[in-house]
């Protein structure tokens, strides 16, 4: 998970940048940084924290020049240290590189030994960095080329937003993973992960950044190749069930219709009796929309989020429990008491915080709860870009649904089926990557790939 965004050529660029980015947010909260060009200079700021947190207006003035490229991060190789912040920038024999990037590469380790064999040092333990060090090692003269046989060195998920020298690069890898799209500004060319940044821009959504194609922004123009085999794509299932913001549209279509649709299939295949449907906020609010349409239950708003927490450094650990589950939702007890709950969740990873969530709402005197979930048991990790811990720590990988029900203590637990899940999406299933919960990957993996890979 990472919000990645370029833009060129607009003099406000690095307004631009800080306000995609702020828009990206939710896709990566341990880092911000922007890079900007001046077409004499580079200019580079980044750093622990939110982007509000990184970046002020004396900032956002120092960053000069028409191009510049934005990162937020959430770390899936590389721990979260300010060494591993994006964008990565390096001075090369080619010129000045700075990558943006989003999803994970599956051949870092062969890559990275191979480089350090010919002689490259690493500055960090990001995957990304392997393309600047690639970009820096090829012997093509053209630009172009030497972006073409970087990239086709790469396996695995990634979308780019690179700098090179006077030049914007967006790119896919050939299953599309993660999303990237393409707008317009003024004369500018915006990159963005989601639509979401350009809407706050007012930036006019042009098309996504199709999978396998390069595009490379000029001053005056912009030019796409599509270089490598053409794939079947596989777009990430569980952007539209999590992590894409209801309001962006990716892969082509909306995420909020698309996570209605998965709670009206939920509400099919498991109605509940139940007084009231609600969803935990905010990633699960879609889903509980379209449940309480489709089973026809009243929809309440049973947790108010609290929207300003940021980091919590002080941690009570024993005399308040479930700490960090309550600064963050806070149960409505007059909705709560002497009712039949069903709430609507959007995953189960490891299962200790939907424990804390049920054991709150029974505190506010609920009188059932009942749990559905909008997407099937997550059972198997991910190594195309999302954190989620080894199979190990995923509660569903160990244990059936019952098991689980007891748990973390609802009177029901139901998941959408895998089948249910993919009528509710919009494109043909075959365009889909599963993995997390069918185990099926659309590629073959380092299956020893975790985040500190290249840490030990
Ligand atoms: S394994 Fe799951 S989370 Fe990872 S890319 Fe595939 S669908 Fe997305």
């Amino acid at each position: 998970m990472c919000g990645i965004f370029g833009v060129y050529p607009h003099q406000d660029s690095s307004r631009l940048a800080y306000l995609g980015l702020y828009a990206l947010q939710h896709r990566g909260e341990e880092s911000a940084g922007i890079i900007t060009h001046d077409s004499k200079k580079i200019h580079l700021h980044k750093a622990l924290g939110l982007v509000s947190d990184v970046f002020d207006e004396r900032i956002i003035r120092t960053l000069r020049g028409e191009l510049a490229v934005g990162h937020v991060r959430y770390s899936t190789t590389g721990s979260s240290n300010i060494k591993n912040t994006q964008p990565f920038y390096v001075k090369s024999k080619i010129g000045e590189i700075a990558i943006a990037h989003n999803g994970n590469l599956t051949n870092t380790v062969s890559l990275r030994r191979e480089l350090e064999n010919k002689g490259a040092l690493f500055q960090t333990t990001m995957d990304s960095e392997i393309v600047a060090h690639l970009l820096a090692h090829s012997q093509n003269k053209d630009q172009k080329e030497t972006v073409i046989w970087a990239l086709s060195q790469l396996e695995g998920a990634y979308s780019l937003v690179l700098m090179l020298d006077n030049l914007l690069i967006g790119a896919r890898d050939s299953f599309g993973w993660r999303p990237l799209c393409l707008g317009k500004l003024d004369n500018a060319y915006i990159l963005a992960s989601e639509t979401c940044a350009l809407d706050l821009i007012q930036a006019k959504y042009l098309r996504d950044i199709q999978p396998g194609e390069i595009v490379f922004i000029h001053k005056e123009r912009i030019e796409s190749v599509t270089p490598f085999k053409k794939r079947t794509p596989a777009f990430c299932i569980f952007e539209y069930i999590y992590f894409s913001r209801p309001d962006s549209n990716i892969f082509g279509y909306n995420v909020y219709s698309v996570r209605k649709n998965l709670g009206r299939n939920l509400a099919k295949e498991f109605p509940v009796e139940a007084d009231l449907v609600m969803p935990i906020p905010d990633s699960g609010n879609s889903a509980a929309l379209g449940f309480a349409e489709a089973s026809g239950l009243a929809f309440e708003t049973g947790f108010i989020r609290n929207h300003y927490i940021g980091r919590t450094f002080i941690q009570p650990s024993q005399f308040i429990r479930d700490f960090r589950v309550k600064i963050k939702l806070n149960p409505i007890r007059e909705v709560l008491k002497d009712k039949r709950i069903c709430i609507v969740e959007d995953s189960i990873v490891r299962g200790t915080t939907s424990k804390s969530r049920v054991r709150t709402l029974r505190e506010a005197g609920a009188k059932e709860v009942h749990m559905r979930i909008s997407c099937p048991p997550l059972r198997f990790p991910c190594f195309f870009g999302i954190d989620f811990p080894t199979k190990r720590e995923l509660v569903a990988s160990k244990h059936d649904i019952a098991w689980i029900r007891d748990f973390i203590g609802a009177d029901s637990l139901e998941y959408l089926s895998l089948e249910g899940m993919l009528n509710s999406m919009p494109l043909p299933q075959e365009n889909f990557c599963t993995a997390c919960f069918t185990g099926k990957y659309p590629i073959n993996h380092a299956c020893h790939l975790s985040k500190d890979i290249l840490e030990k």
